[in-house]
């Protein structure tokens, strides 16, 4: 049973830290085992590459590199894969709405699910795409000749490269082609930046180095977390700095504020797929900051870096054991989608905001007519019926869309998320209502 146990750590489910049902490891196992073996016999699909590299993985990972030069994740849904990728580019307004008719129409044929916006500044795209697809869509993406409905290729060809989510699922219900002012809202005009000037792509591994190098030189980087406080809380990288913001538009104007005064010197940014930091790499630049520096395909692609080294050097039949790598990263990458985070490190570093215990899992409150994005442990969750603990969602909570409608939101209408810091005073301001 042991055995079958270690067979099944690298699988979400099997996390007997987090099971509410007090269920041991090894029946998790089993019953994710169970649910594995299932999906293999209800896949009616050919299976792809990925497909069959996820299902030798559970006797031995095997290394495949798919076209785009990104290591092959690890599939824990058996016929979907789950991806982003994004491009900056200068697109016409009249050729949007042609474009989205067109993404719709195409990528429906390739049963493509999730969501894409597209701006006169260019594409940012986060789906999921079933396995035995994956090849036919980069492809459609990546070709220069007119391959599809209309007569002319897509815009984006050839470079166009996918950042693979670090676990797999479905995680759309259906596709969504939106138009959009920008694919990343900086609130920093257009003319006073120039998109073009790029900072330095550092992969995974250049990364991984530079950053251990200064630390083992005694030297502290100018490392900046370009995302929201909230994601910054769950998990993040050793010594980042974080802008206490909510938004990324927030966050550009303080990073500004920040930076100011060091122009020269070396800085390091990152976030969660890198899209943030491309725009705002490029203002700093724009804006005479000479080295910047950026994480490529953000943590996303740190953690398959990760977690590909930590599997080559755990194999033991190798004459050279590949190296190891301790994660600079500590904690959960933020998604978001349903799980509201992908696990990079076992460490939590983040507390309940009800009893202050560790804790990495958000919620939001179940009175969805306060809904409030929080921190909450297993046991207060129990205590407070899942809800954020006032008084007014723990009296009378409105738990579906069904019930009375006609109530108006009467707690946290201004605050979606609740910070640590506030959360105290929020929570008692409320319970004094
Ligand atoms: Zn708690
Ligand atoms: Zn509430």
């Amino acid at each position: 049973m042991r055995n079958l146990a270690a067979t099944f750590k690298r699988v979400p489910y099997y996390r007997s830290s987090r099971n509410s049902l007090g269920l041991t490891n090894e029946f998790n196992a089993l019953m994710g085992l169970l649910k594995f073996t299932t999906s293999i016999f209800k896949s009616k699909t050919q299976p792809h590459k990925y497909f069959s590299t996820a299902l030798s993985g559970f006797q031995e990972k095997v290394h495949s590199q798919p076209k785009t030069g990104v290591q092959a994740p690890l599939v824990l849904d058996r016929e979907y894969l789950s991806l982003a990728f994004y491009q900056f580019q200068k697109l016409g307004e009249d050729e949007l709405v042609h474009l989205r008719q067109r993404l719709l129409k195409d990528l429906e044929k390739f049963e493509v699910v999730g969501r894409i916006y597209l701006a006169t500044e260019g594409i940012n795209a986060q789906f999921s795409c079933p396995v035995d697809r994956l090849e036919e869509v980069e492809k459609y993406f990546n070709s220069t000749e007119p391959n599809t409905s209309l007569k002319f290729p897509l815009p984006f060809a050839p470079t166009i490269e996918f950042n693979f989510s670090t676990f797999h699922k479905k995680a759309f219900k259906k596709l969504n082609v939106k138009i959009r002012k920008e694919i990343v809202s900086s609130d920093i005009p257009e003319g006073e930046y120039d998109p073009s000037n790029q900072p330095t792509y550092l992969s995974a591994e250049e990364w991984h180095s530079r950053l251990t190098e200064l630390k083992t030189s005694g030297k502290t980087p100018l490392l900046f977390d370009v995302r929201n406080q909230y994601e910054h809380a769950i998990g993040h990288f050793e010594g980042a700095i974080l802008p206490d913001v909510d938004t990324f538009k927030e966050g550009m104007n303080q990073l500004i504020k920040d930076t100011k005064g060091q122009e020269n010197k070396e800085i390091f940014m990152y976030c969660t797929g890198g899209i943030r930091c491309s725009k705002a790499g490029a203002i700093l630049k724009s804006k005479g900051f000479a080295d910047v520096k950026m994480l490529k395909g953000g943590i996303t692609a740190y953690g398959n870096f990760i977690r590909s080294a930590k599997e080559a050097s755990d194999k033991e039949d190798l004459p050279d054991k590949p190296k190891s790598f301790t994660s600079l990263f500590k904690g959960k990458n933020f998604t978001f989608d349903k799980k509201l985070g992908e696990p990079i490190t076992d460490e939590i570093i983040s507390h309940c905001f009800q009893c202050g215990g560790p804790t990495d899992h958000y919620t939001n409150c179940r009175n969805i007519l306060c809904h409030v994005l929080f921190l909450q442990c297993a046991s207060c969750a129990a205590r407070f019926n899942r809800t954020c603990g006032s008084q007014q969602c723990l009296d009378s909570p409105v738990f579906s869309k069904q019930e009375n409608l006609d109530r108006k939101p009467t707690f946290n209408v201004h605050a979606t998320r609740v910070r640590p810091q506030r959360c105290k005073s929020l929570l008692e301001a409320c319970q004094s209502d």
